[in-house]
């Protein structure tokens, strides 16, 4: 699904933009610079570059994957009887809700994105930095990218810092190419405090939202949501994964989010999910 959002494609090419200019400063004008003949330079590269695809791994599976859109359904659904408030069939008697924009029935904590046009599985928000919701099934991803967006700003952070301390072999004798590095190593300081700041920001509301089993969306609406997990480890799994910790931050779906059992948490429920 990709939604045609044109805030949200700016974001997504604003933020490769970003990324391929923050690590060609990192390579071409910091560690070539500063460390020419040092295995620290292959060191940097390796790691930084590593951290770089793992974000960007995250970034195109949190933009790519579904987020957990509800389908709808086969044939155009009669919605009179709730309409003359008069609602006694099956569906009044659980958590299921109606969508009137999707004109379907959905299940407990979705939540109807107008950006996306569809109804979204215990969708969180709608994020133009991946032009997509993040819901149930691809807030792990939206996590691990903002995770590396923000290990990533302060890894670069410190090594602006360190190749300000030390005098650059190559360029001491050019005081252009020396003016040059430094005006890069400058905006390159600046994208990292802008965007690592950003990052730890929306971490914390997200785990925030994790840990306290509601969405950003129920926050604002003000929903009560039936809360059985009372455990850290088992809300933060819920969103990540039931696997060791260790994997939590690996952009793979082997071991992907599970899915909200809403046949567990809504016992009443008794058609299909
Ligand atoms: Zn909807
Ligand atoms: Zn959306």
């Amino acid at each position: 699904m990709f939604v045609k959002d044109p805030c949200g494609i700016a974001c997504i090419i604003t933020t490769y933009i970003a990324v391929l200019y923050a690590d060609h400063v990192v390579v071409r004008w910091i560690v070539l610079h500063t460390m020419p003949d040092s295995l620290w330079a292959a060191f940097h590269v390796v790691i930084f570059n590593t951290m770089m695809f793992l974000m960007i791994m995250a970034h195109l599976r949190a933009v790519c994957s579904d987020p957990g859109v509800v389908p709808l359904p086969q044939t155009r659904m009669d919605f009179s009887d709730i309409h003359s408030g008069n609602t006694d069939d099956d569906h009044e008697r659980d958590d299921w809700t109606v969508c009137t924009r999707c004109e379907t029935y959905r299940p407990p904590r979705a939540h109807h994105c107008r950006i996306c046009r569809r109804c979204i599985r215990k969708m969180d928000h709608h994020c133009p930095w991946i032009n997509n919701c993040v819901g149930e099934k691809n807030q792990k991803y939206f996590i691990q990218f903002l995770v590396y967006v923000g290990a990533l700003a302060v890894y670069a952070i410190g090594l602006v810092i360190s190749s300000w301390m030390y005098e650059c072999p190559q360029c001491s004798n050019d005081i252009g190419i020396e003016q040059l590095r430094m005006l890069h190593s400058a905006i390159l300081l600046v994208e990292s405090i802008l965007f690592g700041l950003f990052a730890v920001a929306i971490l914390v509301y997200q785990f925030q939202a994790i840990l306290e089993d509601e969405t950003a969306v129920e926050k604002v609406q003000g929903v009560y949501v039936q809360r059985r997990n009372k455990h850290a480890f088992a809300l933060l799994a819920q969103v990540c994964g039931k696997t060791h910790p260790i994997f939590w931050l690996l952009p793979c779906n082997c071991h992907g989010p599970t899915r909200y059992s809403y046949k567990r948490d809504y016992p009443l429920i008794d058609h299909e999910v």
